[in-house]
């Protein structure tokens, strides 16, 4: 079977070019004008860029929080996902505090059987022991070459020590680790000050936990992986701070990965005074127009290294819980379906990047992050994971009209340019002008070692 996407003009993060594209079973045959494949069916992309598929680093589809199930599984998120361009999501897969990381794998790869898009799985570490740590060559090997701890939350959280001890294993392993940085006992006296003074309300939930929270929890951080002597990753980066802490460690000769989010870039707490406040409850908390600036200027000069959602959707009726005490409002936002059309609109068309770094910051980035040797180039021998963006399609997000399985978007009212208009995924052509034609056509991505890249 194969493909020729003609006529379009081929974006990699080095550089664009006019050429078509012959896809062959699953993988990118040619590139080149004098492409000979009569029996080849055809995809006109004039006027459209070619891309390599874009990668979300950061979902959480069918995650039971404890108090709350996520709206979206994996079949709906993979929709949202592939319809917005996003051929390939990193969910996290989670570990019980008393379970295995081989049980978290199996259940995970349950959950995820028959998405519509491709997958890989970071390993999220709830408890930190000895035949944890004997598992992680076990991991590898299954493809999980990255992992998440928490600072934050009473399932999940871990103590220094124990990143520190994570930290050196994982470079054994060629492993990264991402740390969700907050200070928990902080922010923890921080909610109890503004029940006490009777803040009940969602805009309590960025005065429990300010940028200074984050910056200091990424201090630690950068510290402990200087003592360990490894890479370090930090998961959705919120603050112009937090950006200032690991820029230092950096300084210092730290080798430093930094994922955002278009949150982080494009909302700010005032939204926390808006009637539905509850929907913008997530952690890190949205920040200042500074904060936002701050990252936006670190994506133009390249310090940072890859864009996810932090998919993790909740429908109105479930952010209701937190009603009266903003504490107990569920954290997260929809968003795998908007990252490409927020990035192109508010980042390439204002002119804050260029095209090449959107394709970096969406997807090549995370393919050597993330040890994904396959993707994130439009190049023979690369999978045929491709995006064909048209850039003119007008639209406007709202609280409805999305793929996602929820009643809200944080993102309801932007205006976006730009969409993917066709999709191909493992060389099979699944959305056709904005519609899915094939559900169903995923697969799992087994991961190898990350790439130093900095
Ligand atoms: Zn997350």
């Amino acid at each position: 079977m194969q493909t020729i996407i003609k006529n379009g003009t081929i974006v990699n993060s080095y550089g664009r070019r006019r050429a078509d594209v012959l896809v062959e079973g699953d993988m990118i045959a040619a590139i080149g004008n004098e492409i000979y494949a009569p029996d080849a069916a055809v995809i006109d992309a004039a006027g459209c860029y070619i891309m390599p598929g874009f990668i979300d680093t950061h979902t959480h589809f069918d995650l039971d929080t404890g108090t709350a199930l996520t709206a979206d599984n994996f079949d709906t998120g993979s929709k949202a996902a592939i319809l917005g361009g996003t051929t390939c999501i990193l969910d996290f897969a989670t570990q019980e505090r008393d379970g295995s990381l081989q049980a978290a794998l199996d259940e995970w790869h349950r959950k995820a059987a028959g998405s519509s898009c491709n997958y890989g799985f970071h390993m999220a570490i709830a408890r930190w022991d000895d035949g944890v740590a004997a598992e992680m060559e076990e991991m590898s090997r299954q493809g999980v070459t990255s992992y998440k701890m928490y600072m934050v939350y009473d399932a999940l959280k871990v103590d220094d020590g124990q990143i520190y001890a994570a930290l050196k294993k994982a470079k054994e392993h060629g492993a990264l680790i991402g740390i969700h940085c907050e200070n928990w006992e902080v922010l923890q006296r921080k909610i109890a000050e503004l029940k006490a003074e009777g803040i009940t309300e969602p805009c309590g939930h960025p005065l429990s936990r300010p940028a200074e929270v984050e910056a200091e929890a990424v201090n630690r951080y950068m510290r402990i992986a200087q003592l360990a002597e490894a890479p370090a990753y930090i998961v959705h980066l919120s603050s112009a701070q937090g950006l200032a802490e690991a820029e230092r460690a950096r300084e210092r000769g730290q080798e430093v990965y930094l994922e955002t989010c278009p949150q982080y870039l494009l909302l700010t707490d005032e939204r926390y005074k808006d009637p539905d406040g509850a929907k913008f409850v997530m952690s890190p908390p949205l920040r200042k127009a500074e904060d936002n600036e701050a990252l936006w200027n670190g994506l133009r000069d390249d310090k940072l290294d890859a864009i996810g959602t932090d998919h993790c959707s909740f429908t109105m009726a479930q952010k209701a819980m937190g009603a009266g005490d903003f504490s107990k409002i569920p954290n997260g936002g929809a968003g795998v379906q908007h990252r490409g059309q927020l990035l192109y609109t508010y980042g390439v068309c204002e002119g804050r990047i260029t095209l090449e770094q959107m394709v970096k910051y969406l997807s090549e980035g995370a393919a050597k992050l993330f040890g994904m040797r396959d993707h994130g180039e439009i190049a023979p021998g690369k999978a045929a994971d491709i995006v064909i963006w048209d850039p003119l399609y007008k639209g406007r997000i709202t609280d409805t009209e999305h793929a996602h399985n929820c009643d809200n978007s944080v993102y309801a009212g932007f205006d976006v340019q730009g969409r993917a208009r066709d999709v191909i995924l493992n060389g099979v052509h699944v959305v056709k002008d904005g519609e899915l034609v094939q559900s169903g056509c995923g697969k799992y991505i087994s991961r190898g070692r990350y790439e130093s890249i900095r």
